[in-house]
């Protein structure tokens, strides 16, 4: 017997296959059951009668939720069925029943968050959230083959750092061997700085770590990065680069996830928008935007979420933000020749409101520059001798930026809160399960 995933069932309309999964949710009407089968790429419904296969009809019969089990069966195609195809069950073999006395704590009605999220080893199996991480799946995929194609080799950053990237507010402190003190990196930027004179144009991807105690929905404490950094590569550069990958992400998604999105009922006119060029309008732009619109943000200020919604809303595709003032960005940021209060910096903004999703920035390649900026940044010199390397053999200009892979993800699925799209969400106030 063939043995098939479900979701390419269509392609066996009329025979007789093998599906390996799951026991989803189960109906039952006299001498018909109706059970739903999952195996991971998507659902089946099924079919069994008493008179026609008892014996499977038998084994069904009062079976529990989420029981894993072998079934073979004829399939057809069914136009009321999701996924527009049924199996006609003729066989089942149970590979282990779940206990009448531990059923499944995930029934299919709606649950509290709190309690889903004490649940999440058993919660991804829902169709929802199994769809979503398959889209998680498809942007990294999509994501890494554009920046390959684009010439990028991927260098990967340390997760143990010695010293702080921006600063030691929000770093987690990990007790390293014989007493050293080390930290996970809430950033691979300084590193991939190196990479990037020895390689030309890099980009490391993997988690980084932030100890902030934001309780939103945008933010976690653990949470993945996608890093490109060029050398000889300026500001537009960069947001050439930005808007191309975005747009590569959203499109791989909306090409090869179109089953996905549909489960998440995801609006998909909205992201096939979502092509080069992307909007640009400056710092002190959008704070004429945010005047406009009733808000008292002035010069000088960070936005926070609602302001950069309310920036977001005039436009149907991601919006860039560049050139912000030095004051509030991070030390290493090139100054803009012209005028020294404003930063080579962009952040990139996602429609409906689920805010930055890329902040980037050209680099001060100047040595004694940049030592002025560590000292008024309060930073100690000792431990950025070797980023002071970059600066004294053959310094070049520079720029990269940071992507947040659950924001852009989240987003794309249009889920509320960013928890959902990754596996096991760290947060605040949850390291379980
Ligand atoms: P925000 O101000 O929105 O908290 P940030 O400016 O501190 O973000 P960066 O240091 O610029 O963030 O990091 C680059 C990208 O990483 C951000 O644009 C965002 O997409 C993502 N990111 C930053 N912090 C978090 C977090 N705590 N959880 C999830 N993603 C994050
Ligand atoms: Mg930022």
């Amino acid at each position: 017997m063939t043995t098939i995933t479900i979701e390419n069932a269509g392609k066996y309309d009329g025979q007789e296959v093998t599906v390996r999964g799951w026991l989803y949710n189960i109906r039952e009407s006299g001498k018909l059951v109706f059970p739903i089968f999952r195996d991971g790429t998507g659902i089946i419904q099924g079919v069994c009668s008493l008179k026609e296969n008892p014996e499977a009809f038998e084994a069904l019969k009062g079976l529990t939720q989420e029981s894993s089990v072998i079934v073979t069966g004829k399939i057809r195609a069914e136009q009321r069925a999701p996924g527009g195809y049924e199996m006609g069950v003729s066989k089942i073999q149970i590979v282990q029943r779940v206990s009448e006395a531990t059923p499944f704590p995930i029934q299919l009605k709606e649950h509290g968050v709190d309690f889903l999220l004490d649940q999440r080893h058993l919660w991804i199996r829902t169709p929802r959230q199994a769809s979503i991480l398959r889209i998680r799946a498809e942007a990294v995929r999509s994501a890494r083959e554009f920046m390959d194609g684009q010439g990028y080799t991927l260098t990967d950053a340390p997760m143990f750092t010695p010293a702080a990237c921006e600063g030691t507010s929000t770093l987690f402190e990990v007790n390293y061997i014989d007493d050293q003190k080390a930290y996970l990196t809430q950033s691979g930027q300084l590193y991939i700085e190196a990479t990037a004179m020895a390689l030309g144009k890099v980009y490391t991807f993997g988690p980084t770590f932030r100890a902030e105690k934001s309780k939103t929905r945008r933010h976690l404490t653990e949470f993945w990065m996608l890093e490109p950094e060029a050398a000889y590569a300026e500001l537009p550069d960069m947001m050439d680069l930005g808007e191309g990958l975005v747009s590569a992400m959203v499109q791989g998604v909306v090409k090869n996830k179109p089953r996905e999105l549909e489960t998440l009922k995801r609006d998909i006119k909205k992201l096939e928008n979502i092509k080069p060029p992307f909007p640009r309008i400056t710092y002190e732009e959008a704070v004429g935007v945010l005047a406009k619109n009733g808000n008292p943000a002035k010069f000088g200020d960070d936005f926070g979420g609602d302001e950069e919604t309310i920036i977001s809303s005039s436009f149907d595709r991601p919006v860039m933000v560049h050139h912000y003032p030095t004051a509030i960005k991070a030390f290493y940021m090139q100054p803009d020749h012209e005028r020294p209060d404003l930063a080579l910096s962009f952040d990139m903004l996602a429609p409906e409101g689920y805010g930055e999703i890329i902040g980037g920035s050209q680099r001060i390649h100047d040595y004694d520059l940049l030592v002025k900026r560590l000292k008024e940044n309060n930073l100690p010199i000792e431990s950025f001798q070797w980023y002071l390397d970059l600066r004294r053999y053959g310094s070049v200009p520079h720029a990269g930026f940071g992507l947040g892979l659950e924001r852009t993800v989240a987003w794309i699925c249009g889920t509320e809160h960013i928890r959902e799209v990754i596996p096991f969400p760290r947060m605040i106030y949850r390291v379980y399960p």
